[in-house]
């Protein structure tokens, strides 16, 4: 079994029983839904067919929410506008509807915050503009690569803060819909600071909502946060399709290894995204770069990778899921478990026994290791170590198990809490034989915090058993 899990984008190509049913089958574990695409009756169809399709093969796949964020667009066009090189043309404050002269923008006050000598890129750089005036009513610019630009299309102001408000009336609306529409992680478009994760989880407390946040990181400013948005979320995007318009495309490679890096040692998992199979958008085969990219993402130590518009609009969504899986699989022999990077977190009694429980199952070769785990948390540490061989969380909340469907090499299944610990293993293993053939004299290793119900979450137990 893989280990890396796989986040698939979910639209009109994939949005279908059959085909989500067959990329499950080949290796998706979350299911995303963004909010800058999806109408509500079709967010609807989509967490209905999660759960169908959940309870026909007994998966565990999550539904992950992203947002639109303070995405910073361009106005309405009556038609497409041809924007001539060498030309000039005005982003303006007022609300009009754009020409090829002048356009104007969803965040009028941004446009003070930029200045002359700024360059503006349209549609993840396509188009490239250079201030070259400014005044009340906002920007001239001159055309430095022209191209067609449509409505409400993206712009990126490499290097100034913009300071748009991170949660718009819209965005609010969307993470209560996420709150009470089963979502169980939440990734916030170009967060920027700790701040804005604060902002959200006061949003989550509000709505008594337990979904996980990740942060997608996307800017500059994001970068230069970094630290402190790791401290303060869940998990951490990589989220190259915008920071590929910020940065210097050159920079990402490092980026990413630096991102990876920093999430495991602070024990917070990591999705890479964007592009990976691109070119599956119209083709049936990927290209050997896309190929050798996702591998290198495994080999950095990502707990994910995501497919997006290969899943949502492509041609070929269970082929993209099928190639993304054995790519990832066939890497995972090669990750150096014994020496890929650990959390640097203190250590205590339940980080002293996953590290018992990695280091048992490594130099005995056992089969699985199966964590009894009520909030999840004792599964989560063993992952964040990264041991050779799968780990199979024994929950008893369905929310948990979803929980648990973004972590490296964790499978779950549903098993009640059982008050003694001798019928809580023989459970246990019971459930494992449902998950994995065992054969006699196969050794696999159970943990978890006993009695099970305890109030504190604490791993303290580990035993080896052979079949
Ligand atoms: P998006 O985020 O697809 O929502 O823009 C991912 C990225 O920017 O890479
Ligand atoms: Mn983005």
């Amino acid at each position: 079994m893989k280990k890396t899990k796989i986040i698939c984008s979910i639209g009109p190509a994939s949005r279908k029983y059959d085909v989500m049913k067959s990329m499950v089958e080949n290796g998706m574990n979350v299911a995303r839904i963004n909010f800058s695409h999806a109408t509500e009756i079709e967010m609807k169809e989509t967490v209905d067919l999660v759960h169908k399709i959940n309870k026909e093969l007994k998966t565990n796949i999550g539904i992950l929410y992203d947002t639109k964020g303070p995405d910073f667009r361009t106005g309405k066009v009556k038609e497409d506008i041809i924007l001539k090189e060498g030309n000039t043309i005005k982003l303006v404050k007022d609300d009009i509807i754009g020409t090829s002269e002048a356009i104007t923008v969803n965040y009028k006050d941004a446009l003070d915050k930029i200045n002359i000598d700024d360059i503006i890129l349209l549609e993840d750089g396509l188009m490239k503009l250079l201030v070259i005036d400014k005044d009340l009513k906002g920007l001239t610019c001159s055309i430095i690569n022209g191209g067609v630009l449509g409505s409400r299309k993206g712009i990126n102001v490499p290097g100034v803060n913009l300071e748009v408000p991170f949660i718009s009336d819209e965005d609010m609306k969307d993470i209560t819909y996420a709150c009470h529409h089963d979502g169980d992680f939440l990734a916030l478009s170009f967060v920027s600071s700790k701040e804005d994760i604060l902002e959200v989880k006061e949003i989550l407390k509000k709505e008594n909502s337990d979904m996980q946040i990740i942060s997608k990181v996307e800017s500059n400013t994001a970068l230069s946060n970094l630290d402190d948005i790791i401290k303060y979320s869940d998990g951490i995007m990589v989220a190259r399709g915008d920071l590929g318009v910020e940065v210097p495309m050159k920079e990402l490679p490092i980026i990413q290894k630096q991102i990876i890096e920093k999430c495991r040692k602070a024990g917070k998992f990591c999705i890479v995204a964007t592009e990976m199979l691109a070119s599956m958008y119209t083709s049936s085969r990927p290209t050997r770069a896309e190929v050798t990219d996702i591998a290198n993402a495994v080999l950095d130590g990502t707990d994910a990778v995501m497919l997006s518009g290969e899943t949502t609009t492509g041609k070929y969504p269970i082929d993209a899921v099928k190639y993304m899986a054995e790519i990832v699989e066939n890497t995972e022999k090669y990750i150096d478990y014994e020496n890929i990077v650990k959390p640097e977190y203190e250590a205590d009694i339940t980080d002293t026994i996953a590290r018992s429980v990695v280091d048992a199952s490594n130099m005995l070769d056992v089969k699985v290791i199966v964590a009894a785990t009520l909030s999840g948390f004792t599964a989560e540490k063993i992952s964040n170590l990264r041991p050779k061989t799968i780990i199979l969380a024994a929950c008893p909340k369905e929310k948990v198990a979803h929980h648990l469907s973004l972590r490296f090499g964790v499978y779950a299944t549903l098993l009640p809490v059982y008050e003694s610990t001798d019928k809580m293993v023989e459970e246990a293993i019971k459930k494992t034989k449902e998950f994995i053939s065992l054969k006699e004299n196969d050794l696999i290793v159970i943990t978890g915090g006993f009695p099970n119900n305890a109030p504190v979450k604490r791993t303290n137990f580990l035993k080896i058993e052979r079949i």
